[in-house]
């Protein structure tokens, strides 16, 4: 075909953290391909979705009409969804029948049961206005803080932790800052996998002379690269971590300088580690004493040591306490505040960290401005001139929970609005978490397919791919991005700034952004104010000539600041807070029944619940069915080969997948990417939460495997 484009057009990589730059080559309303930029995160690299992802906006099972539940149409958690057979369960409808019906059955339950009866769940795949819209709906349209992302199912531990501990939950320092480490430490992070780009600066330092120490219990492809490997067992991060800060203390390692001047809480943190020895951890996590103590050593004494880790760090019900220890590890030997070093939570969807700093988070107003702070209320009441609740929202396994009490549950929640985001197929114990979904007085959707949240809607928008928008979004490095439009939505698909507009309209608020793109721009100017000074010195016409800046950006001369940290932290006292971690067991330990730990996690060609990547023609036919990845010595005793079917069954439900063998995965250990609907991985994982982040231990619950 003629491959001549009509325009090309600049933008950013929709999938992962990293933030490549991208741009898109547009021909007839279509993109025909997508090249790399030379961009500060990625210098014109590109992973196989970056470059071959992009096709499932043109795909034939996109929604262009709004959509009503037809009358009498059970909600069945039960059924998977058919994207294809739409028509048995949903009816066209027109944009204003659609719109006043989604607003009007939210509004009479809001009148009927309280502002606490509705929730909204965002998406961290949304532009950083889109983000701060959605919540500003549901605090002044809903009246609650029901608000939530997925974050919640991410990242929510490190960011706790993070608050705590150094008074921010971004990045210290940058991804490609590994060029001036002597050592990184990646634990709980695939990061070939998961965000390749990144794991190319971390192969090239290696290259160099960088000493790389991968901790996971799966033996991942960046071990090729790696000085140590520290295969632990699953769930044991806090052994492993508190041996490692036991023996800098031990041995006379620490920083004395910066524990004097700038932390506090080290005598707590000291006898917390003290029965953590090596020698007394090794039988825990599985790693030999002398590995452990070769290793801390190394960590304490190189030029700049970096802790860049992932949610096998961070999905454990023990979550916040993991991350607390790589905070203790990384003050404690004064490997922070300087370039090379610092701690670095790898970021999962592009827009983790701005969808976060503009306020889809429960308990916490835009740039975690808590709620329940009187001050930080009344400035938001007049901010937005409605008053709010003072009241920590629902988290999102919560709001599901909620979803599913009895009726004569005050806090029952009975409707929701989900933007872009699938909690069908993302929450823990899928089987709840639908009937809860199911259970809805009133669901409203928006999103680009039917996917398995929409199949349980009442109302389903139809609404806009990245490429058919504009908007920013912040890299895990926390640089502020623009995205630009390229195509023009199909049918009568919508930009979802607009919907939430109308949405708002009819709840009664007079919302009205002028501007090309939905005034993406006006908003994103009032969400500068909200944001309180941190990109204070990015007016949207500056982003819109620089194409990426990085925050704290104080003012218009500031060119933005990579690495923070460097004089005090943005604490109450200026100082890092130490806060010790106790040795816990996880939620579910293998046991008789259920032999085998599962981990769920996600591959390089498919993206998360799969609605888009599966949908994307390359990427589908490179991982084309769901797998489960064993070691060769459990096949063997299963009596299974590689391709064969078997079926894993934990105590909430069953799936069945195809072997794949995986001697990087333990024995007594069993790993499913969860992007797969006919055999979704999270029908298996357990609800129970961390007490301080409400994030879900996705890493590790039992199971048993047999034949199918
Ligand atoms: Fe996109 Fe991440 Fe791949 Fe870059 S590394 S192309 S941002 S998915």
């Amino acid at each position: 075909g003629d491959q001549r484009v009509d325009k090309t057009v600049d933008s950013v990589c929709p999938y992962c953290g990293v933030g490549c730059l991208i741009q898109y080559q547009v021909k007839d309303n279509t993109i025909v391909a997508v090249q790399g930029r030379d961009g500060p995160a990625n210098a014109g690299r590109l992973c196989v979705k970056g470059r071959f992802g992009f096709d499932y906006v043109h795909h034939r099972q996109r929604l262009t009409k709004p959509l009503i539940r037809k009358p009498g149409v059970p909600k069945d958690g039960s059924i998977d969804a058919r994207p294809g057979d739409w028509q048995a369960v949903f009816r066209e409808a027109s944009w204003d029948e659609a719109l006043d019906l989604a607003a009007g059955g939210l509004k009479a339950l809001r009148d009927a049961h309280g502002p606490q009866t509705l929730a909204g769940f965002g998406s961290a795949k949304g532009s950083n206005e889109e983000a701060y819209l959605f919540q500003k709906l549901v605090r002044t349209g809903f009246g609650s803080n029901n608000v939530d992302h997925c974050t919640r199912l991410c990242h929510a531990s490190s960011v706790t932790a993070l608050l705590e501990g150094v008074g921010s939950g971004a990045v210290s320092n940058p991804v490609n800052d590994v060029q001036h480490a002597g050592l990184i430490l990646v634990i709980g992070s695939n990061p070939t996998a998961n965000h390749p780009v990144a794991a190319t600066w971390m192969k090239n330092a290696a290259a160099r002379g960088t000493k790389i120490v991968l901790a996971d219990p799966r033996r991942t492809e960046l071990s090729r690269h790696a000085w140590r490997t520290l295969q632990f067992q699953p769930d044991t991060d806090v052994a492993l971590l508190n041996a490692l800060i036991h023996t800098v203390i031990d041995e006379g390692l620490t920083d004395p300088a910066f524990l004097r001047d700038r932390a506090s809480n080290f005598a707590a943190l000291k006898e917390g580690v003290a029965a953590c020895s090596p020698e007394a951890m090794a039988a825990v996590c599985g790693v030999p004493a002398a590995t452990l103590r070769e290793v801390a050593r190394a960590f304490a004494t190189s030029k700049a040591s970096m802790i860049l880790w992932g949610m096998g760090v961070s999905q454990h019900v023990h979550g916040t306490d993991n991350a607390r220890c790589l905070i203790a590890l990384s003050a404690i030997t004064g490997q922070i505040g300087k370039p090379g070093s610092g701690l670095h939570p790898l970021r999962g969807q592009n827009n983790v960290q701005g969808a976060s700093d503009a306020g889809l988070i429960p308990m916490m107003f835009p740039n975690y401005q808590r709620v329940d702070n009187p001050q930080v209320h009344a400035w938001f009441e007049d901010f937005w001139g409605q008053p709010l609740s003072a009241q920590p929202g629902l988290t999102v396994v919560e709001t599901l929970h909620k979803a599913a009490a009895p009726d004569n549950d005050p806090a029952k929640v009975r409707g929701m609005l989900v933007m872009g985001e699938n909690p069908a197929m993302s929450d823990p114990d899928l089987n709840h978490a639908r009937a809860g979904l199911a259970s809805l007085q009133h669901l409203v959707v928006q999103d680009l397919f039917m996917t398995e949240t929409a199949w349980l809607a009442d109302v389903v928008l139809p609404a806009s791919g990245w490429p058919e928008k504009a908007g920013t979004v912040t890299n895990t490095d926390r640089m502020l991005q623009m995205g630009r439009r390229a195509l023009d939505a199909p049918g009568e698909a919508k930009q979802d700034l607009w919907i939430l507009q109308q949405l708002a309209q009819r709840l009664g608020l007079a919302w009205h952004y002028p501007g090309p793109d939905s005034g993406v721009a006006a908003v994103y100017e009032e969400m500068r104010q909200a944001l309180h000074g941190v990109i204070a010195g990015v007016p949207w016409a500056r982003l819109d000539a620089a194409g990426s800046i990085t925050y704290p950006c104080l003012s218009e001369a500031d060119p933005g600041q990579p690495i923070v940290f460097t004089e005090r932290f943005p604490t109450a006292d200026g100082r890092v807070k130490l806060v010790p971690a106790a040795v816990t067991a996880g939620a579910e330990p293998p046991d008789a029944d259920y032999p085998f730990a599962l981990i769920t996690g996600r591959q390089l060609e498919h993206w998360h619940t799969g609605s888009m990547t599966r949908r994307a023609e390359v990427l589908d036919a490179l991982e084309p069915v769901p797998t489960a990845s064993l070691h060769g010595s459990d096949l063997a005793a299963l009596g299974l080969q590689p391709g064969e079917l078997l079926t894993v069954e934990s105590r909430r439900g069953r799936i069945q997948l195809q072997a794949r063998r995986d001697d990087g995965t333990p024995p007594g250990t069993v790993f499913i990417p969860f992007a797969y609907a006919e055999a979704a991985a999270n029908r298996l994982t357990h609800p129970a939460l961390d007490p301080a982040a409400k994030i879900p231990g996705f890493k590790f619950c039992a199971v048993r495997l047999a034949p199918a």
